[in-house]
Parts: C-alpha cells; sequence; structure tokens
C-alpha cells in the first residue's frame, strides 16, 4: 500500500494504530515519516488502542522516542500497565521482565551472596516445617528438603463449574487453571534461600477437599439466588441480600471460612462481563489473584472505601520495584493482576507456617502487616 492511497480515521483507534505501524514498518522511512508514525500512535493511544500503548510505551521505554521531559518513563509505564491491563499480553510480558530487572537491580547484593544451603529457615532462624494435608484441608501443602533442595508442594483438586453450561469451554478452563499454575517457580526468600514451588492440580469433581470455581455467568447467579431465598425461608436469615450485594458487585473473589485458615472449605468465583468470558489472559489474571487469596494472602488494593490504606511507594523496599504508578504494584494480589514475587511466596509460607493470613497492609479491620514485608527480598 502506498502512503497516498492510506486512509485513516482519526476517530478511529484501530484505524489510528494501523496506520501508524505502516509508517515504521515502511521500508522508506524518513524521520518526517517516523514523526508522522508516532503522532498518529499517540492519536490511537488516547483513543485508547491497547495495541498502539504497548508500542509507545515500549518505544519511550526503550529510548527509541526521545522524550524530554522527566518523568518520560514512568509515563512508558503507565502505558505499558494501561495495554496489560486490557490483555495485551506483549505489554504484560514487557512490565514482568522490566519490574524484575528492577527487582534484582535493588537486591544484588542478596543475590551475590554465597549461596544459603539446608532446610527452609525463616527469620530468626528457626526451620520452616509444612506439613497440611488430609481431610478439610482443600489445598494440600508439604515442604521438603531432599538432595539439597527445598520444595514447596501445593496439591488440589479443582471443580470448575458453571451453572449455566455445567463446564465452562475448554478454553476458559485452562486458563483458570493456568492462572493457579502461575504461582509455581524458582524463588529466593528469607534471605537469598532458594525455593522451588510446585504446582500439582487435577480437575476434579468431589464433594470435600475441592477448590470449587464458579464462573458467575447468568445460570450461576440465578441458582445462587434460590439457594439464598431456600436458607432465607429456612433460617430466617439474609442470605439473599448477602448474595445479591455480592452479584452486584461485579468482582471475582475468594471466599473462606471467617478468616483464612489452612483448613476449611474454599472457594473462588470468577465474574467476568460478557466482552471477558472469553479472554485467556483477563481470566487467567483473576484465577491468579484469586488463588494468592486462597493460598492465604491479602489484597494489595488501592482502595479507601474498602478499608484499605494503600501502600505508598517507599513503603517496603521489595514492592518498590514493582511499583507503577498512585498506589498500584504489578504483582498478583494488586488490581491488575501482575506477577508474582519472592515476596508473595515469603507471605505464602508463613500463611502455611503459622496457619495465619498474611497482609500487605493494614485494614479497617485491622489486621496486622505480614512480618516478610521490609525484610528485604
Ligand atoms: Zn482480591
Amino acid at each position: 500500500m502506498s502512503e497516498a492511497k492510506m486512509k485513516y480515521d482519526w476517530d478511529d483507534a484501530k484505524s489510528c494504530y494501523e496506520a501508524g505501524m505502516f509508517y515504521f514498518t515502511n521500508e522508506e522511512r524518513n524521520r518526517d515519516k517516523i514523526n508522522k508514525g508516532i503522532n498518529l500512535l499517540k492519536q490511537a493511544c488516547k483513543l485508547g488502542s491497547p495495541e498502539a500503548s504497548f508500542m509507545m510505551g515500549k518505544l519511550v521505554w526503550e529510548g527509541y522516542i526521545d522524550i524530554k521531559k522527566p518523568g518520560a518513563r514512568n509515563e512508558a509505564m503507565k502505558l505499558l500497565f494501561y495495554a496489560a491491563s486490557q490483555g495485551e499480553v506483549q505489554a504484560r510480558v514487557l512490565l514482568n521482565e522490566i519490574c524484575n530487572v528492577r527487582y534484582r537491580e535493588k537486591f544484588e547484593e542478596t543475590y551475590g551472596q554465597e549461596a544459603v544451603t539446608g532446610p527452609l529457615k525463616d527469620f530468626n532462624g528457626e526451620e520452616i516445617k509444612i506439613k497440611c494435608k488430609g481431610l478439610r484441608t482443600p489445598i494440600d501443602a508439604v515442604l521438603t528438603y531432599e538432595n539439597g533442595k527445598n520444595v514447596l508442594t501445593f496439591r488440589a483438586d479443582v471443580s470448575i463449574i458453571s451453572a449455566g453450561t455445567g463446564r465452562p469451554s475448554d478454553e476458559v478452563c485452562q486458563a483458570i487453571l493456568s492462572g493457579i499454575q502461575d504461582w509455581a517457580g524458582e524463588y529466593t526468600v528469607f534471605g537469598g534461600q532458594q525455593l522451588t514451588v510446585v504446582v500439582d492440580l487435577e480437575e476434579n469433581v468431589k464433594l470435600f477437599d475441592v477448590l470449587d470455581v464458579f464462573i458467575m455467568d447468568e445460570g450461576t447467579k440465578q441458582l445462587m439466588r434460590q439457594v439464598a431465598e431456600r436458607v432465607d425461608v429456612l433460617s430466617g436469615g439474609n442470605a439473599s441480600k448477602n448474595v445479591n450485594a455480592m452479584i452486584k458487585s461485579n468482582r471475582s473473589f475468594a471466599a473462606m471460612n471467617k478468616e483464612w485458615k489452612v483448613k476449611g472449605k474454599k472457594t473462588i468465583f470468577i465474574r467476568c462481563k460478557e466482552n471477558e468470558i472469553e479472554n485467556y489472559e483477563h481470566i487467567r489474571g483473576v484465577a491468579r489473584h484469586e488463588f494468592g487469596h486462597i493460598l492465604g494472602l491479602g489484597d494489595l488494593y488501592y482502595e479507601e472505601a474498602k478499608g484499605f490504606d494503600g501502600v505508598e511507594k517507599g513503603t517496603y523496599d521489595e514492592l518498590d520495584p514493582y511499583h507503577i504508578t498512585d498506589k498500584i504494584y504489578h504483582l498478583a494480589m494488586c488490581d491488575n493482576h501482575g506477577t508474582i514475587s519472592n515476596n508473595d511466596i515469603e507471605m505464602i509460607v508463613l500463611a502455611f507456617s503459622e496457619n495465619a493470613v498474611q497482609n500487605y497492609q493494614p485494614t479497617s479491620w485491622n489486621y496486622e502487616v505480614s512480618e516478610a514485608l521490609g525484610k528485604g527480598n
């Protein structure tokens, strides 16, 4: 396509993005054409194009577009963050990379140290023991030390349910399982000790000790309302009121007994808008976040209305490399369902070894902040 023949609509994000990219990839590009391309990409960003936001973010971050004003890199982060939150996979990958590099730079000294060996020890040098199995334990957690390696294995039967369609599509199930599986990996915890996390899942419909994942489609909501109404008739409580409030809140969430304990029923409700139900990355992110709750983590939200104070940049060394903007961090337990850090894993180890929820911030209901925060690494 020649430049003269190209038509683009300044009010259409996709059209602006494609035209902008044309100038970039055109073989005869020169500074003038590149500037035209940049202007089109900027326009596409304004119109909310996630692809353009990713491209602009990447170009600014990598210094290809030289923005003189201070804070240009922050602007780039914001653009990448927006693109990632819209399901742009490449933007998420780049954000993960940027945050991981910043984290490693910050803790190079810790990583540079001689490797710490032996069974996993906590901040006081006490050996950590985790052996959670058996009745009413939906997530088995076992910490082993073999051949010089610490391995924390989580095992769960997962039952994915949609009252509307029975079992949701394979793609939705796969997205949920991969979000849970994201917690597996190699981590460095408690001052330079290596820990391998294994997540062993099986899709199973069982009555007990199973992690139920409900897809909140119309059928599920209908069923929940009916059950609640029946409970109210039988017990005179306000189950209907609670269920309706929950359905209205438009959020995914994890449900536990009154407070998080290793033992006790655990359920995830995946709430998706109609246009998001087939968005693989979105569902995967939601599942990753909600499984964090199932593993005993609190939220890292900026939501004063919900009783959270929010965590300011500069509060905890180990969270700062993941800080993006305002009180938002690119972390799994944040609103944008970002990546998983060493610190998250440290907190999970504490949750299971101490049988207590681990919080990032005090809340109006006065939970303490996890001991893992502010310890570095
Ligand atoms: Zn949450």
